[in-house]
């Protein structure tokens, strides 16, 4: 993620000349970047790499996972390992990003300027992982995807091209998750059922187009969809994978 940021900010700014020229560039941008947190943040990274909430097809999965590469998102077998931790330790030692950490509020420049803090590899959910169809491919192909799709936009298109398909998606995708982490678990008071300090946030579901119910899904992390009452705390997200008929359902989850 952090070197394909920092790559496509360099292109940009070596490019910088052409960017600010191409409007029709930046509508598309936009869309790319709702279609990054909507499909590669909230559907593909957390419901389907973090929770297995839906299976698909071989051909569906490499869509998914080669969206999710595309924007920078690392290797989904790291993902799962990262956000299993999370949900295993919430707000507790071993988790890798709660707020309630003073070292989690430098998480944002560390994912921008260094690298994200490592996490102990699990093993049994690693071999899990391992068995999930084409994970090894893409945790293989984590950098070689997005930077053979940037080669091929700056060679094809132009160098704004990179920027406004490839950093402003990535940039939108790093924001979607980061309102994730924080978010998600902002609240100060321990929850009585669950120990974390998650909680359901309307702010949080907007701003993440649909993954606010947070608290509600560290209950049911596999749950596709959380009914609430409240128009603003739809589960856009559930909503979505139960409309999307590629989307293989569990009728048990
Ligand atoms: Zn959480
Ligand atoms: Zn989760």
């Amino acid at each position: 993620m952090l070197k394909l940021v920092h790559l496509t900010i360099l292109i940009s700014f070596l490019s910088q000349a052409s960017i600010y020229h191409r409007a029709d560039f930046l509508y598309i941008s936009l869309i790319l970047g709702v279609l990054a947190i909507v499909f590669g943040v909230n559907v593909v990274a957390h419901r389907y790499i973090g929770h297995e909430s839906f299976q698909a097809s071989g051909p569906i999965t490499c869509i998914l996972l080669g969206w999710f590469s595309y924007l920078g998102l690392d290797s989904p077998i790291f993902y799962n390992q990262l956000h299993q931790r999370h949900h295993f330790n919430s707000d507790r030692l071993g988790d890798p990003h709660s707020p309630h950490q003073r070292s989690a509020w430098l998480l944002p420049l560390r994912i921008f300027f260094l690298k994200f803090p490592p996490v102990p590899i699990h093993f049994r959910i690693l071999k899990r992982q391992l068995r999930r169809p084409y994970f090894k491919f893409f945790h293989r192909w984590r950098y070689g995807i997005p930077f053979l799709a940037m080669f091929l936009l700056a060679s094809l298109g132009s160098l704004s091209a990179v920027f406004y398909f490839m950093t402003v998606p990535s940039l939108f995708a790093l924001f979607g998750q980061l309102m994730q982490v924080f978010l998600g678990h902002a609240s100060r008071l321990n929850s009585q059922s669950t120990q974390d300090r998650s909680s359901d946030s309307v702010l949080m579901n907007l701003l993440t187009l649909g993954e606010g119910l947070h608290h509600s899904h560290h209950i049911h992390p596999r749950r596709i969809f959380q009914k609430m009452d409240n128009p603003l705390l739809f589960d856009f997200t559930g909503w979505l994978i139960l409309k999307i008929p590629f989307f293989q359902k569990d009728s048990k989850i």
